[in-house]
Formats: C-alpha cells, structure tokens, sequence
C-alpha cells in the first residue's frame, strides 16, 4: 500500500472544496492500493472555506487540515502541507479545479516506474487570460532562464507529484521568501512534465492580479538569481569609464582653450541627473536583496497555526 499525500491550498473557496474533493475522490478509486491523505490548508479565509473542510473531515478520517491565523500565501501554504505529509508520494494541487484531477492515474504510474522522482504539469496555451498576462508570464521565464542558472519549464504549473525524498529536500530549503517553481527545479532530481490546456477555474475567482503577478516575478528572480546585482555593478563600471573620458576631454580643452569653463551649464546638470538616477537605480537593485536578507535573519516563522487535525 502507498499512502499519497494531497497538498490544497485553500483561500476563500468555499465553492470549490467540496466540489474539488469529490473529483479528486473519484479519481483516486482508479488507482489501485493507495490511501489518500487530505490536507486541506485554510491559507486565512473570510469565508466558510474552513467550515466546509471540517465537514470533509468529519465524513472521511483521510481528511486533515491545518487553519492559519491569517492569510500568508500559497507558498506559505504549500511549506505547511509539505510539512505536515506523511505519504510517501506527495501532490500539490489547487483547489480549483485548474489542476485536472484525471491526471492522478498517470503521474502516480510515472513516479512508480522509478524513472522520475517528481511529474510536473504545465500549460501550453493560456486560453481565458488577459493577454498582457500571458505577455509578461513569457517574459519572465525568459529572463529567469537567462539570467538564474536554476532552469524554469515555461507555464510550468505548481501541480506536482514527488517522492518523499524529494519533498524531504524540498523542506531542508528553510528559506522565507519561498517561490516554489525555483525551489522544486533547485533541489534538483528526475522531473517529466506532462503538458495540457488552460482549464478555467471552477467556482470563485484568482485574486492574481497583474500587479500582484509581476511582483511575485521580481521576487522570485531576486531569489534565484545575483544578476540585478551585477547589472548593478556593470552601470558602476561603464559610468565611472565614461567619467574618465570626460576628465580627460575636460583637461584637454581647458589647455588648449583656457576660457571654454563657462559653457556647459547644461551638460552638467544632465550629467548629474544621470549619474542620480542610476545610483538610485543601483541602490534600489540592492535593496531588494538586503530586503529580503532581513526578512530571513528575523526568522520569523512562514506561517502560523490556529487549528489543526
Ligand atoms: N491560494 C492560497 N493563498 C492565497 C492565494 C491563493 O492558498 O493567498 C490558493 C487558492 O485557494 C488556490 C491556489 O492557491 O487553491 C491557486 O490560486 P489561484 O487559483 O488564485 O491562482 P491561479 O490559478 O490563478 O494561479
Ligand atoms: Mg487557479
């Protein structure tokens, strides 16, 4: 017998639980000698999101939770799942359906074969989303894949099956500021990405907004990569040449033409302008990481429990 470990992250779906664990349920009957382990993560919910969880427990033992005292995100809420697993495989869905739940059966006979230690999903298409969104969704992978030498599978999705050694590196990973598709892609072993089409939600809405969208971006460049940092360095550099050139061209003219000082009001002050604004550029780019360096020496904790079952 396997015990596979289901990992929901849950924030403000009432509509959708119930209806996610009798798709899920279903499911699972196809798949021969594995118990299910629920764990329905209530990511602080103003809705009856808990409720609804506590009466899929009552109903089925299988059913676990653990209820946040707030709202601390989905990574957050992915961390105490991973933590609170005890199967020896582990998925991560969400609970709205946008993970197809029929692909159960085939990731389970893939990490079965012992070929893969973990089946990914991605999307190929972004059908029913703005197309701004999905201009700067590929944007970022581009960039992230450029400039982080941990890779990301493009519209790679954070649906994942795992073994447990995989999901014991991915809890040894105590950082704060968690972005999820960096982490599963840096602890590294044997992926295989199944592919499929956008599925609208079934119930209730994404609070992903685009502004939301491009921070949770910058952040997790930020973690995965020290390029900022070096274009930081490089803007330092070529300035600092390009004021040496103009040193020298000041010096020159000034001893062939000793009266040329009173021009060049406005050359200065542009020249000013521009140095500010790429100190400020530079400071801003190093900010994020000291930033995000104290957030994780406070140590505070990912996120914390009000009830758990
Ligand atoms: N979610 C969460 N905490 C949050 C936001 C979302 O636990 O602060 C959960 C949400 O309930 C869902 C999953 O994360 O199960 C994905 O959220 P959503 O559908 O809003 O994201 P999208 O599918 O648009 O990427
Ligand atoms: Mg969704």
């Amino acid at each position: 017998m396997d015990k596979l470990s289901i990992i929901v992250p849950c924030y403000n779906e009432e509509e959708s639980i119930p209806l996610f664990y009798s798709a899920v349920s279903k499911v699972l009957t196809e798949i021969p000698n594995v118990v299910p382990e629920y764990w329905f993560i209530n990511d602080g919910s103003d809705d009856d999101s808990l409720k609804e969880i506590k009466n899929l427990s009552e109903s089925d033992k299988n059913v676990h939770y653990v209820s946040f005292s707030r709202n601390f995100g989905k990574e957050a809420a992915i961390y105490a799942g991973l933590q609170n697993s005890t199967g020896n495989y582990v998925v991560v869905m969400d609970v709205d359906l946008q993970d197809p739940p029929s692909f159960l059966p085939k990731m389970y006979k893939l990490i079965k074969s012992g070929k893969y230690d973990a089946v990914g999903c991605r999307r190929v298409d972004r059908t029913g989303e703005s197309k701004f969104k999905s201009f700067l969704s590929d944007k970022f992978y581009s960039v992230i894949n450029k400039i982080s030498k941990t890779q990301i599978v493009a519209g790679v999705r954070d649906y994942r099956m795992m073994t447990r050694q995989m999901v014991n590196a991915v809890l040894s990973m105590k950082e704060y500021s968690r972005f999820s598709k960096g982490i599963f892609s840096w602890v590294g072993f044997r992926t295989n990405y199944l592919e499929y089409h956008n599925v609208e939600r079934v119930a209730g809405k994404s609070d992903w907004t685009t502004r939301k969208l491009f921070k949770y971006a910058m952040s997790g460049i930020a973690d995965f990569s020290q390029a900022p940092l070096n274009i930081a360095v490089w803007v330092g550099f070529f300035s600092f040449a390009l004021s040496l050139i103009g040193i020298f061209f000041i010096i020159i003219r000034k001893i062939i033409v000793p009266t040329s000082s009173v021009f060049g009001w406005a050359s200065i002050v542009s020249v000013i302008l521009l140095i500010g604004g790429l100190q400020l550029l530079c400071m801003g780019i190093i900010g994020r990481y000291i930033g995000k360096i104290y957030l994780q020496v406070k140590e505070r904790p990912i996120y914390i429990i009000k009830e758990k079952k």
